[in-house]
């Protein structure tokens, strides 16, 4: 009988370990690139929130972070806002491969669809590249596509005034938001309805996008802010299937 005590006890106090080492999610933010889209300013809304999810955070300003091979395979999250930038055939491969390994990558706007022009590799893990903004800031609305998905649950349509983004895109890519071009700016895009939110697979790796976010300003929006979360949740396998990633108040 004591025996059985014994194990017993054992038993819970191995669970109890197992619990308090329970693996840390860990991020890794990667700013850089043209500043008019606030890529700083933009990491500093979401970088202290995702701390505050319980994710040990790194902020980097250096595409030279994609070097670090046996770092990037500790991650679960990398984070990009680099617009227009150049990236080396090593720091392409390093963060490629970290994705096609399972690392997730999370991103918004012209920080990770609009990064490096001359890698179609990079275009082919993201599933989309920037072409146009019609009209430069201008009104839009944008259409929850997939109100089930949890990214997306319990949201409702929302308006933007901002970059309208105009993408080419991979058809893999499960949209989850979409916005109207009404063609008053370039009239051949009347009605084409445009991706704004995707996930996608790229290896082992989940990747999530959304157009919105030109300024750090645009986060004022609740849904914008609100979608980024739950997507670099989602992206990092931390997202519960089952309602949104913050209390309402
Ligand atoms: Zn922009």
């Amino acid at each position: 009988m004591k025996k059985r005590i014994l194990v017993v006890l054992l038993m819970a106090c191995l669970a109890g370990s197992g619990l308090a080492q329970e693996k840390k999610k860990k991020a890794l933010f990667v700013w850089g690139g043209w500043e008019n889209h606030e890529p700083k300013q933009c990491v500093d809304i979401f970088a202290p929130w995702l701390r505050e999810q319980g994710f040990d955070v790194e902020i980097s300003n250096t595409l030279d972070s994609y070097l670090d091979a046996a770092k990037l395979r500790s991650l679960d999250l990398i984070v990009q806002a680099v617009t227009l930038a150049d990236i080396t055939p090593e720091q392409e491969k390093g963060l490629l491969d970290a994705v096609l390994g399972g690392v997730g990558i999370a991103g918004w706007h012209g920080g990770l669809a609009d990064s490096f022009r001359s890698s179609v590799n990079y275009e082919y893990m993201i599933g989309g590249q920037w072409v146009a903004h019609p009209g430069g800031i201008i009104d839009y609305e944008v259409t929850i596509a997939d109100p089930k998905d949890p990214i997306t649950s319990g949201l409702t349509d929302f308006k933007m005034h901002s970059e309208q983004y105009y993408l080419q895109v991979d058809p893999i890519n499960q949209v989850l938001a979409t916005t109207r071009f009404s063609g008053r700016y370039d009239r051949w895009t009347k009605d084409v309805v445009m991706p704004v939110v995707w996930k996608k697979p790229f290896g082992k790796g989940r990747v999530f996008y959304t157009s919105l976010g030109h300024v750090a300003a645009d986060f004022d929006v609740p849904e914008a802010r609100e979608i980024v979360k739950r997507g670099m949740l989602w992206a990092a396998r931390a997202l519960k299937d089952d309602g949104p990633s913050e209390k309402k108040d």
